[in-house]
């Protein structure tokens, strides 16, 4: 019996001692779960303190004390154009904005502006002008980096660049399609932004090269997504707008519909709206495509159904493209940036 009850003590004693240690294991682990939840709970307290903001440096708009510039009114102005969208985006004319009031506000953001120009084919005949008009007109005084995509890149003239100001040849592959280059660029400037641009550029224009700069294009241009509106329609019914009209293409615009007819050859803003507009219009030109569709303008006509959608924060009125053959209408007081009278039959491969 002696014996019995000796094995049994220590059997029970053996259980308490493992339920001993169970124990502790369980409560020691549900404490490492409480104080992880503890912390986790502090981080997200952290975040709530009004210092940890992040200040989206588009949005805010600091200017200088003491800087002297004409009074603002709300009652003067130009009565001779719109400067505003149904949808409260500012339209830019001459005599909207106040030039040195806007750099002095952008030039403490030191901010980068890219810039993109295709030049292919004989199309390269046109960069020199459209690079040395840049350095007189094109954000001056700012960071500026121009990308040139082109097939002959022996032949980029070298162009004298101000300090801050720098280019960089990107070799693309020639075509013997104008359509093909031309509707190529969206999937070129997604693939710029994603592999190059990203974490350092703000904003990005992409820009016609045969052009030229006559007049400031700077700050004021800043937004978002921004048009420019096309300077061949604009006194236009809607109706008459060139959208591409088959409802089988992505590009489609129903008659009745559109704002404005908005210029290929030139939009930009902020790097992150470029690259959802790209992106979407490279997407939409490759499904119309594969059922054998090509847009009544290429890109300008996918470019024309986004911005349906997606409406530009800001709109550049046609000072922002104008076309040299045309003669300028009263409303544009200055013209900043213009398409060159070109010969299609001698530049363009078909
Ligand atoms: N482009 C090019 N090589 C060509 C055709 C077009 O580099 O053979 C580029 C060039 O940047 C040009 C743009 O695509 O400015 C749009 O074509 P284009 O200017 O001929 O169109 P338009 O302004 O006459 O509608
Ligand atoms: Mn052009």
């Amino acid at each position: 019996m002696p014996l019995i009850n000796g094995k049994a003590v220590t059997a029970v004693l053996l259980i308490a001692l493992l339920l001993v240690i169970l124990y502790c294991y369980v409560s020691q682990s549900y404490r490492v779960v409480l104080s992880f939840q503890e912390k986790s709970k502090a981080t997200e307290d952290d975040t709530s303190d009004p210092e940890a903001f992040v200040t989206r440096h588009e949005l805010h708009l600091v200017s200088p004390d003491h800087l002297r510039y004409k009074q603002p009114s709300i009652v003067q102005g130009r009565t001779d154009v719109v400067a505003v969208t149904p949808w409260l985006a500012p339209v830019v004319w001459e005599g909207t904005f106040d030039s040195g009031l806007l750099d002095s506000i952008y030039r403490p953001k030191n901010i980068t502006v890219a810039a993109t120009v295709f030049a292919v084919g004989k199309y390269i005949m046109f960069l020199k002008d459209f690079l040395e008009t840049a350095e007189k007109y094109f954000f001056v005084g700012f960071r500026v980096h121009v990308y040139v995509f082109t097939d002959r890149p022996n032949e980029v003239p070298q162009v004298k660049m101000a300090a801050g100001r720098q280019l960089t040849v990107m070799p693309v592959p020639s075509s013997n399609r104008w359509q093909e280059i031309s509707a190529r660029r969206m999937e070129l400037i997604q693939t710029l932004i994603e592999k190059k641009l990203r974490n350092h550029t703000d904003y990005i224009f992409c820009l016609d090269v045969d052009s030229k700069f006559h007049g400031r294009w700077g700050t004021e241009s800043l937004g978002g997504l921004v048009a420019v509106i096309h300077p061949g329609y604009y006194r236009n019914e809607r109706s008459k707008f060139p959208y591409e009209r088959r409802p089988a293409s992505r590009a489609y615009v129903a008659p009745g519909e559109g704002d404005f007819y908005y210029c290929g050859g030139a939009f930009g803003g902020l790097l992150q709206e470029v690259h959802l507009l790209a992106k979407t219009c490279r997407q939409n030109f490759e499904a119309d495509a594969k059922v054998g569709i090509e847009a009544a303008w290429q890109e300008e006509s996918h470019l024309n159904r986004y911005m349906w959608i997606n409406k530009p924060s800001k709109v550049l009125s046609p000072e922002y493209l104008w076309q040299d053959f045309k003669s300028k209408n009263p409303e544009i007081q200055i013209i900043r940036f213009s398409g060159v009278v070109k010969n299609y039959a001698d530049i363009r491969p078909n």
